[in-house]
């Protein structure tokens, strides 16, 4: 077993601070992909509704002998599907997915994009609630919401998204963002947490750090994850880095270590704007 550390949600409800990413991987891939995981001791998966292996994900989730409630199972409603958004429409996404994973509840159900320019992500997180209020997500949230988004949620429910998942790693740190949600009791969840493995995990900074301490950059970039507080969901579909990236406890980056890296910061995106971004 890992010892994966974790936090505690605004609602009581317990996160593991890693979890297994699996965008891009395909349906036929994912079961293997997650049973991987899991036997490497992840707990937490993160698919979503337009990475089209909910039901991959589903069959590892059904073989596995590890009790459902200590797994920690996220999806997300893909909100460019449609022109407009009623609270039926989202109800019958949400039942989509459960059906299509094979569980009668998620942990966490997210918006995947605001569509700010749409503003229907009100109406949608509007059923969002109500489904947390059902009992059927233990907790939901938002993904790639900017501080106008979330002010307006919360402005207009009073309920307080328990997670916002967004682009985070060293080169786009999001240092404002996360300062607001830790003001407002948002969990940060990072996406690309390790930059996509492109040019980040080259930085000779970073080798250096990870040379310091016995460990592979990618080692390094979780651990400051964890070091800041953020869940992180690395992805991989090799059973080496798949292991690598969960063996990431045992040992701490310091102050320097945290300096160094923090002059990572090139304020750039992988992904897009989510001002911008409406794929319908
Ligand atoms: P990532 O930062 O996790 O990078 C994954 C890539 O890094 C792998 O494909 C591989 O090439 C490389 N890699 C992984 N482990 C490595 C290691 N130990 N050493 C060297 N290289 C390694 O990028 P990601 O897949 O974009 O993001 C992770 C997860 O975040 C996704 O799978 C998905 O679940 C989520 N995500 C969410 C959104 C969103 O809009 N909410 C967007 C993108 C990703």
């Amino acid at each position: 077993m890992s010892n994966v550390p974790s936090i505690t949600l605004n609602n009581g409800v317990v996160m593991p601070q890693l979890g297994f990413g699996v965008w891009q991987v395909p349906d036929d891939e994912a079961t293997a992909a997650v049973t991987t995981a899991l036997e490497a001791g992840y707990r937490s998966i993160d698919t979503a509704t337009v990475y089209e292996n909910e039901v991959g994900t589903g069959k590892a989730l059904a073989s596995t002998d590890i009790a459902r409630e200590e797994l920690f199972v996220t999806t997300k409603l893909w909100n460019s599907a449609s022109e407009t958004w009623t609270r039926e429409a989202v109800l019958r996404e949400f039942d989509a997915s459960l059906e299509r994973l094979g569980l009668d509840y998620v942990d966490l159900y997210l918006i995947h994009w605001p569509r700010a320019m749409r503003e229907d992500y009100v109406t949608i997180y509007r059923t969002l609630v109500e489904i947390a209020g059902s009992g059927r997500a233990k907790a939901i949230g938002v993904s790639n919401f900017k501080q106008p988004q979330l002010e307006r949620v919360i402005a207009d429910t009073s309920f307080v998204p328990a997670v916002n998942q967004i682009e985070l790693h060293p080169n786009f740190p999001q240092a404002e963002l996360r300062a607001f949600h830790a003001e407002h009791g948002i969990a940060t969840e990072a996406w690309s947490p390790l930059g996509q493995g492109r040019g980040l995990l080259e930085d000779p900074t970073l080798a250096r750090v990870a040379a310091k301490h016995g460990k592979s950059p990618a080692q390094i970039v979780l651990r400051w994850h964890l070091q800041l507080g953020n869940v992180a969901i690395p992805k991989s579909v090799t059973p080496s880095r798949i292991k690598e990236n969960i063996d990431v406890t045992g040992f701490e980056l310091d102050a320097d270590d945290l300096a160094a890296i923090a002059g990572l910061d090139t304020g750039t995106r992988l992904g897009p704007d989510p001002d911008e971004f409406d794929w319908s």
